[in-house]
């Protein structure tokens, strides 16, 4: 029996610096972030950057040899759930989307030239990355439906396409682009990545998408999704990433740890609003008593409580299979909390607003943006239907139909089955009656 649902005593103390650490110095920038810009926030962030680097927390995602602690997935977990508490907390820690999962890709697929070129200064936070995957015109869902071309030209490629909500697109100094190279290859195989520097000429990056979460518009922050066209894009060679028709396991590779670790940031915020929710509870005062006493705010402080707990256990234990099995049986367990976790998410902060009231749903506390973000949070990665689809799919093959087409629990059958089985006995109970 190895069941233990403890941390060890080193890693706690780290996840209590954290804490400590994301409240006490990110949590104050939060509310001066649009003042501060891009720059002011960098500057901002610098010096805290720089004791994450001291604690040996920066960019822990990725392998010791890259320069990450190799920590595995639950680990990383438990600290995603530290810094899902603020949106800027992963940048002080090095491991911000998407660079975080950019450079996880580069460090499975990259050459050893793509690595210096691309990877090393995306780690120092001297570049910044998008990954360009989603299209306008066709669904995100199925991307084997991808439009976007790569034609061999020579040594090189030339790319032609439309992309958009490549999210730190107006920022990013590099794309990683998704294109089909092969088209009559089977679907999975149709596609590549390459490495596409943003000031190559052809690439256009038209907008940032205004959206729930940045309803104004806005060109060049952090978290635009940007729109983008690829007019006759010519890279070299070298600009792929990974083989050529490896786009699809590539992304696969990049999203199952992802997806853990948006699943753990989002019980961060999750906590964050319940804890509002909960202080609210004690002084609001109405109809003859503090809201804690209505049942129906102890109902959603119950029903919060045990949704985020079980999302929570789900999670890491989709972590765990992950470090314990391999990426691949994490599969269904990673689905399974996609979209249960966002719910979860999303219900919370629902409620928590709803305790606020009329200050829930105004900007003078954090519950709005909490709101409109986790609304994403059932599309981005996969919207929910998909993964529902997928754990579906995944149970059912474990069903065969009933060889004599009776449900297996059919209770009249089973009792003339039972009825022949235990005929002795019962032939000696009625014989006493
Ligand atoms: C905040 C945010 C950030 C993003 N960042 C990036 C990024 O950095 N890079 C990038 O490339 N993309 C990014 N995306 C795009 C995202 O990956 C896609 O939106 C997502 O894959 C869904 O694709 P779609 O929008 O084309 O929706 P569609 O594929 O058109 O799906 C629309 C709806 O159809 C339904 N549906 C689809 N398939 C099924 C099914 N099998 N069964 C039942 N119903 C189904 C679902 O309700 C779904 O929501 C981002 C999106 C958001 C919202």
């Amino acid at each position: 029996m190895s069941w233990d649902f403890s941390t060890d005593p080193d890693y706690q103390e780290q996840l209590e610096w954290m804490a400590e650490f994301v409240r006490r110095e990110i949590w104050p920038l939060e509310t001066i972030w649009p003042e501060l810009g891009l720059e002011g926030l960098d500057k901002a962030i610098a010096p805290l950057q720089d004791q994450v680097k001291a604690r040996g927390l920066w960019a822990t995602h990725l392998p010791p040899e890259l320069g990450g602690q190799g920590m595995g997935q639950v680990r990383l977990g438990l600290m995603h759930e530290v810094l899902g508490t603020s949106p800027i907390a992963p940048l002080a820690f090095g491991n911000a989307a998407p660079d975080s999962g950019n450079s996880e890709i580069l460090a499975m697929a990259g050459t050893p030239e793509q690595k210096e070129r691309w990877l090393t200064p995306l780690l120092a936070g001297d570049l910044r990355s998008a990954f360009s995957m989603t299209e306008p015109h066709t669904s995100g869902s199925d991307p084997t439906q991808l439009q976007t071309r790569a034609v061999r030209d020579g040594d090189g490629w030339v790319i032609d396409g439309h992309k958009w909500f490549s999210s730190n697109g107006s920022i990013a100094d590099f794309l990683i682009v998704m294109a089909v190279s092969s088209p009559e290859a089977r679907p999975s195989q149709r596609a590549s990545m390459f490495i596409v520097p943003v000031e190559t000429p052809g690439v256009e990056i038209l907008r940032d998408v205004p959206t729930m979460e940045h309803p104004w518009e806005q060109f060049g922050g952090y978290g635009g999704h940007s729109e983008i066209t690829y007019n006759s894009v010519r890279v070299p060679g070298e600009a792929l990433l990974g083989g050529e028709g490896e786009g699809f396991v590539l992304a696969q590779q990049r999203l199952g740890p992802g997806r853990i670790h948006h699943c753990m940031r989002w019980l961060g915020v999750a906590r964050r609003a319940f804890d509002m929710m909960c202080e609210r509870a004690t002084y609001r005062y109405a109809h003859g008593s503090v809201l804690a006493q209505k049942q129906t705010v102890q109902n959603w402080i119950a029903d919060s409580a045990a949704e985020m707990q079980a999302a929570r256990l789900m999670t890491l234990h989709a972590a765990w299979v992950m470090d314990s099995e391999g990426a691949r049986a994490a599969r269904t367990d990673v689905a399974l909390i996609k979209f249960y976790g966002a719910k979860v998410l999303h219900d919370v902060v629902d409620r928590a607003l709803q305790v606020h009231g009329s200050l829930g749903y105004s900007t003078d506390l954090p519950l709005e943006q909490m709101y409109r973000s986790a609304r994403a949070a059932r599309i981005y990665d996969g919207p929910d239907e998909v993964h529902r689809q997928s754990v579906a799919r995944h149970i059912l093959h474990g069903y065969q139909p009933p060889l004599d087409g009776v449900p297996s629990e059919h209770l009249p059958t089973r009792r003339e089955q039972a009825r022949e089985r235990f005929a002795h006995i019962l032939d000696a109970v009625t014989a006493n009656d």
